[in-house]
């Protein structure tokens, strides 16, 4: 959940919390401005979570691979093959992942060579190996780790298709046109691996909470500091304001929040919205994609490789280069930025489906755990993470971030019903 977007709904339920406390229904602006009031008594029976620091299981840490210009989707000629690259997708690689590898593909068959090897077996690597094996290709996937010991399995694993993906300035207005590309090619490949057994893709219900009515300053544009620069000054982002925001691009196809005003709101704070979350169950998602290019007859060799030359032996003559973060090291590209992100993971609750975010952390019940991020703890919106590659986990972080899941669960009243 991106900050603006929180306090844009917070203006909405900022209007229906006056008008709440007097016992009055939202007021039509209110709803106007976040998309509309849930009605009246549509809030399901809400199971508390059991978020207690004593019950983690896991802690994953990962690195975004973030790079100002948006992801590298160009083709080079490099040790005698044509290299499609695929890879730097910042927060958004899983919610972008079909897209980019329909891009993908469509460079690797314009060759019109039938033989194709993918470097990366990540979400990236795995779909856009998926992408060409259904186009007619002969793949073989040449990878370190298999999918389940990437980094892409380290991820909140929701849609956040424009999550730190790129630097407005930087991307420039080309790549928002090809960000809209991505976007909708994945929600609507998506939209095939709803319902299936195992339930690989779903949707939560995510509550977005908030304990205080915006105020003007919420609504200006991110403050920045002068003084600090900006990327083009400093080599660096600066602040939240220089990260690209395209969400509205594909307003007509994603659910819009609904206002919980009044009794409709069944949580102990005083402004709540709700939003249909699609999520990525990775333990399903991710068998049934290796399943699904085994069976089309993919084949997997598990090989690293050090410096570009390394491309030299393999018998395909194209290469799509899919190596996430890696890229810094192997290919020597300097322009990807770490963005530091954890997870932890409690015991499954599949009594409780649903998701929330609250003072910059973000709970999702999923069918592999639930899992509970503190993506903006401490007030730095975007900047949260940036240039940060400690990828050890941090016990301090995870049981901060679950404090406040539990602490606003101590306070919650569950409904009968
Ligand atoms: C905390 C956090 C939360 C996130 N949440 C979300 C989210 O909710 N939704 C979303 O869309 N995105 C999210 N992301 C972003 C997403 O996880 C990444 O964009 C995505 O995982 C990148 O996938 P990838 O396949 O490019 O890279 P990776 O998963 O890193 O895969 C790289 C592959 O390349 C292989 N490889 C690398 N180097 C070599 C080499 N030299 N030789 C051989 N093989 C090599 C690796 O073994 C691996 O198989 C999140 C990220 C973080 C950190």
């Amino acid at each position: 959940m991106k900050r603006r977007d929180l306090f844009a709904a917070s203006l909405a339920a900022g209007i229906a919390g006056a008008t709440r406390r007097r016992g009055w229904a939202a007021t039509p602006e209110a709803s106007a401005a976040l998309g509309r009031t849930a009605l009246h008594g549509t809030i399901p029976h809400l199971v508390p979570i059991r978020a207690h620091a004593d019950q983690i299981m896991d802690i994953k840490v990962c690195l975004r691979p973030f790079r100002p210009a948006g992801p590298r989707m160009d083709v080079e000629r490099v040790a005698g093959k044509t290299v499609v690259h695929n890879y730097g997708h910042g927060g958004s690689g899983w919610s972008l992942s079909w897209g980019a590898a329909h891009i993908a593909v469509g460079h690797a068959a314009a060759t019109l060579e039938r033989r194709v090897a993918v470097i990366g077996c990540g979400i990236i690597g795995l779909t856009s190996a998926l992408t060409a094996l259904r186009a007619g290709l002969d793949v073989t996937i040449y990878t370190r780790d298999l999918l389940p010991h990437t980094r892409s399995v380290r991820a909140n694993g929701s849609w956040t298709p424009d999550s730190r993906i790129a630097l407005t300035q930087q991307a420039g207005p080309e790549f928002a046109k090809t960000w809209e590309q991505m976007a909708r090619y994945s929600w609507q490949t998506y939209r095939d691996y709803l319902g299936l057994p195992g339930n690989p893709i779903d949707f939560r219900d995510n509550y977005t909470l908030s304990d205080t009515p915006p105020d003007a300053a919420d609504h200006a544009p991110t403050p920045t500091d002068p003084a600090k620069g900006n990327f083009a000054t400093t080599g660096a982002p600066q602040s939240s304001a220089e990260f690209a925001e395209y969400a509205s691009r594909i307003s007509d196809i994603i659910p819009a929040p609904e206002l919980l005003a009044g009794a409709d709101n069944p949580f102990p704070v005083g402004y709540a919205r709700r939003t249909p979350l699609m999520i990525y169950n990775f333990g399903a998602y991710g068998h049934l994609l290796l399943e699904e290019f085994h069976q089309a007859g993919g084949r997997i060799v598990i090989r690293e490789f050090h410096s570009p030359a390394d491309l030299a032996d393999l018998p395909e003559r194209v290469v799509i280069n899919c190596p996430g973060y890696a890229a810094r090291d192997w290919w020597n590209d300097k322009s990807l930025i770490p963005i530091r992100g954890q997870t932890s993971w409690l015991p499954p609750q599949p009594d409780a489906p649903y998701a929330l975010e609250y003072k910059g952390a973000a709970m999702i019940s999923k069918s592999d755990g639930v899992m509970i991020q503190g993506y903006d703890m401490y007030g730095l919106g975007e900047m949260d993470g940036v240039g940060n590659s400690f990828e050890h986990p941090d016990r301090a972080e995870a049981e901060k971030a679950i404090g406040i899941i539990e602490d606003l669960f101590t306070r919650f009243q569950p409904r009968n019903g």
